[in-house]
């Protein structure tokens, strides 16, 4: 098998891509830094076909926060995590049948103080003792109540105080505005129940993050050309972008996601936009220690042919990779 060329790889694929080798089976390909699923549900997918099928790293973004605190810190998935969600009495997700109740927490009064039943601070304390390393809060307008600006206002205060990002499940009318009024730093969904206006999508890409996950709306054409056309005006206005699948909602082997990936291409991103937003270590500020991307075989030539290129994607130790010289 001929060496593929390095700088119709970089071209394609942008500056961290090269052509190289397996140590050990000889097996040519591309190596690539390590890839994030910023965007998952641990407790509804078998995590062990992660790795396997590419993903070094992995966001979860609403589970049991005592049963992730439990979890061994080495082995892969590398996780990040929220721990429950953060929501209004009776909002969403409480009642919903993939949501056990260890997975919520009604926050019923927006002070800040440690210790207050039901307070903001005290389950903002909660997540942050288990572990994680963002906050979730839902704010789901089309499924029942939704924080106000206080109680919101308040979690994103005592998260910033101890130095963790908040991530919002933003959904229905309105919810966009009061997340950016409040200070809400990424979206764990493109919203997709609406175009967003310029304005607001403006300010969107000046102080958020956004978690694609635009591979979700299977059964709502309307919501997945929404969330595409959002996250196209998102990018052309300088959003950051990550990779995001919410693997646990609808049933998808676990593993790099072409459709997601294809998605992202339709919403206007490159090749190294793409792998900028599967390599970035949101929350964290540093990628997987001591694993690559290894994808055997040929690089494409072309944009449209890399998201199925990637679902051949796995994680393989450092070591065990040789970038070819040139
Ligand atoms: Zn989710």
């Amino acid at each position: 098998m001929t060496h593929a060329d390095p700088f119709a790889i970089r071209e394609l694929l942008g500056p961290a891509a090269a052509p190289g080798h397996r140590a050990l089976a000889g097996e040519h390909g591309v190596v690539l830094p390590p890839f994030t699923d910023h965007h998952v549900h641990l407790h509804l997918i078998d995590e062990h076909g992660l790795a396997p099928h590419g993903i070094a790293s992995a966001v979860d973004l609403g589970g049991d926060p005592v049963e992730l605190a439990r979890r061994p810190r080495e082995g892969f998935p590398r996780l990040s995590y929220a721990g429950a969600f953060l929501t209004a009495p009776g909002g969403y997700p409480v009642g919903r049948p993939w949501a056990p109740a260890a997975i919520a927490r009604e926050v019923t009064d927006a002070q800040t103080a440690p210790g207050v039943p039901g307070g903001a601070g005290t389950w903002v304390d909660e997540q942050a003792g288990c572990g994680a390393s963002v906050i979730k809060v839902a704010l789901n307008a089309a499924a029942g109540p939704v924080l106000d600006h206080d109680a919101l206002a308040a979690i994103v205060s005592c998260a910033h105080e101890r130095g963790l990002p908040v991530v919002a499940h933003v959904e229905g009318d309105g919810m966009l505005r009061l997340a950016l009024d409040t200070g809400v730093d990424a979206l764990a969904h493109t919203p997709f129940t609406q175009r967003v206006g310029l304005r607001l999508m403006a300010r969107a890409a000046a102080s958020q993050t956004w978690i694609s996950t635009l591979d979700i709306h299977g059964s709502d054409p309307e919501a997945a050309a929404n969330a595409v056309a959002n996250l196209a005006a998102f990018r052309e206005a300088g959003g950051r972008i990550l990779y995001g699948t919410d693997l646990g909602n609808g049933d998808r082997p676990a593993g790099v996601q072409v459709g997601e990936l294809a998605a992202l291409v339709r919403a206007g991103l490159g090749g190294p936009e793409v792998i900028a937003a599967l390599a970035d270590p949101w929350p964290g500020a540093d990628p997987a220690h001591g694993v690559a991307t290894f994808v055997p075989g040929e690089a494409p030539a072309a944009l449209e042919d890399v998201p199925a290129w990637l679902g051949g994607a796995t994680v393989v130790p450092e070591e065990e990779v040789v970038r070819d010289e040139h």
